[in-house]
C-alpha cells in the first residue's frame, strides 16, 4: 500500500447546479400570453443587435443566445423579438437567490439564471442533494410560475453539466461512481471551461470527447493549455476541486490572454483582443451589469506593462463599444518598439444594468 492510501479521504461534497430555463424568453412569455408557444427572441431587433435568450420554440429553429438578430430571423423568419427587461430579470433572480439561502449560504452565482450550490452542510439537515434540488426546483416553480432544471454531483463540473442533461424542467444526477464514465463519453466542446477557441485547439490536437483529453499526459495539457491544463486534466478525470465561492460584489470583469508568439502589429493586436472583449461582454450581459471605463493592459516582451483607459459619459451598451474604445487605446499604443506577449480588457465603474433607451431619454429632456 502506498502512503496516499493511508491519507484520510475529502468528505464526498455534494453540489447542485440551478439553472433556469431559457430564462428571460420564459419570463417574457410568462408575463406576456401572446407570446406563448411561439419562437421569442430577447433581444436587440436592430441590425447589429444579437439574440440574449431563446424560446425553445425559437431554439427548434437553430435560434441561440449570442446569434445576431439577422441570422436569427433567416432562420426563423416567424421570430417575434422582444426587448429584455433586466429589472424584471433581476427582480425574480433575487427572488430565487432567497430560496436559495434557505438551504445554504454557500451560494455561488454564475449569472441572474445560474447557480452552484454546496449542500454538503446545509440549513434543513436534509441527507439527500436531490430531495434538496427537488424542493427547491418546486419551489422556484411555485413562486416564480418558471421552470428550473438542477444537476447534483459531487463537484461544480459535474453538476453543471448535469443540469443541462434533463433540460427543461428537468434533474441528473451524476454519483461518484458514474462520474468518470460520464466525462469519457461527453464531447469535450460541451464541457463548462471549453469555449469554442478552445475546442478548436482540442479538435487539432485530435482530442474530441473526454476519453481523448484523458489520453494526454499533463505536461503536454500544460504545454498546450497553459494554467488551464491542470484543470482539464483534472475534468477529464470527473475531478474538480474548486470550492463554491459565495458571491462577492465585483469591482470590475476582465479577461486576458498571453501569446505563444509575440505580437508587433496593430492588426494583430485587434484581431487578439476580439475573443477578450467578446468574453467580457457575453459575462455583463450574462449578469446584467453595465460599465463606463474600458482598461486595455499590454504587457511586453521584458514584461513591463502598462495600462490605459477610456471611459464614457452613459454605461456602454454593445460590445461593438467596448470594441471602438479598445481600438483607441491600441492606435494610441502601436507602433511598439517590444513584442506584446499578453493583452487585457478591464470593464470598471460597474453599475445593474438598465435598459439604454430610458437613459438616453432622460439625457435628451
Ligand atoms: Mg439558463
Amino acid at each position: 500500500m502506498g502512503g496516499a492510501h493511508l491519507q484520510q479521504p475529502e468528505p464526498v461534497r455534494k453540489i447542485i447546479h440551478v439553472d433556469m430555463d431559457a430564462f428571460y424568453a420564459s419570463v417574457e412569455q410568462r408575463d406576456n400570453p401572446d407570446l406563448r408557444g411561439k419562437p421569442v427572441a430577447v433581444g436587440g431587433g436592430e441590425v447589429r443587435g444579437v439574440v440574449a435568450a431563446a424560446s425553445y420554440e425559437a431554439r427548434k429553429f437553430g435560434v441561440h443566445s449570442a446569434m445576431a438578430s439577422v441570422t436569427a430571423k433567416r432562420k426563423c423568419p416567424d421570430l417575434v423579438f422582444v426587448k429584455p427587461r433586466f429589472e424584471v430579470y433581476k427582480a425574480i433572480s433575487q427572488q430565487i437567490r432567497q430560496i436559495f439561502a434557505d438551504y445554504t449560504p454557500l451560494i455561488e452565482p454564475l449569472s441572474l439564471d445560474e447557480a452552484y450550490l454546496d449542500v454538503t452542510e446545509n440549513l434543513k439537515g436534509i441527507e439527500l442533494a436531490t430531495e434538496i434540488a427537488e424542493e427547491i426546483r418546486a419551489r422556484i416553480k411555485q413562486t416564480t410560475g418558471l421552470t428550473a432544471s438542477a444537476g447534483v454531483s459531487y463537484n461544480k463540473f459535474l453538476a453543471k453539466m448535469a443540469s443541462d442533461q434533463r433540460k427543461p424542467d428537468g434533474l441528473f444526477v451524476i454519483t461518484p461512481k458514474n462520474g468518470p464514465a460520464f466525462v469519457e463519453a461527453l464531447p469535450v466542446k460541451k464541457f463548462h471551461g471549453v469555449g469554442p477557441a478552445t475546442a478548436e485547439k482540442m479538435h487539432r490536437l485530435g482530442i474530441e470527447t473526454g476519453t481523448d483529453l484523458k489520453a494526454k499526459p499533463l505536461p503536454f495539457l500544460q504545454q498546450h493549455f497553459g494554467k488551464s491544463g491542470p484543470y482539464f486534466w483534472g475534468i477529464a478525470r470527473g475531478i474538480d476541486n474548486r470550492q463554491v465561492k459565495p458571491d462577492r460584489v465585483r469591482k470590475s470583469v476582465g479577461a486576458e490572454d498571453t501569446f505563444r508568439a509575440d505580437i508587433h502589429l496593430l492588426e494583430e493586436a485587434l484581431d487578439n483582443i476580439d475573443p477578450l472583449i467578446d468574453k467580457v461582454w457575453r459575462y455583463c450581459e450574462g449578469n446584467g451589469i453595465r460599465g463606463r471605463t474600458v482598461t486595455v493592459k499590454i504587457k511586453f516582451a521584458d514584461f513591463k506593462q502598462i495600462t490605459r483607459s477610456r471611459s464614457t459619459a452613459m454605461a456602454i451598451g454593445s460590445a461593438e463599444e467596448v470594441r471602438d474604445l479598445c481600438r483607441m487605446i491600441l492606435l494610441e499604443q502601436f507602433p511598439v518598439e517590444k513584442g506584446v506577449r499578453l493583452l487585457g480588457v478591464t470593464l470598471s465603474s460597474l453599475e445593474a444594468g438598465q435598459p439604454r433607451q430610458v437613459q438616453q431619454f432622460v439625457l435628451e429632456l
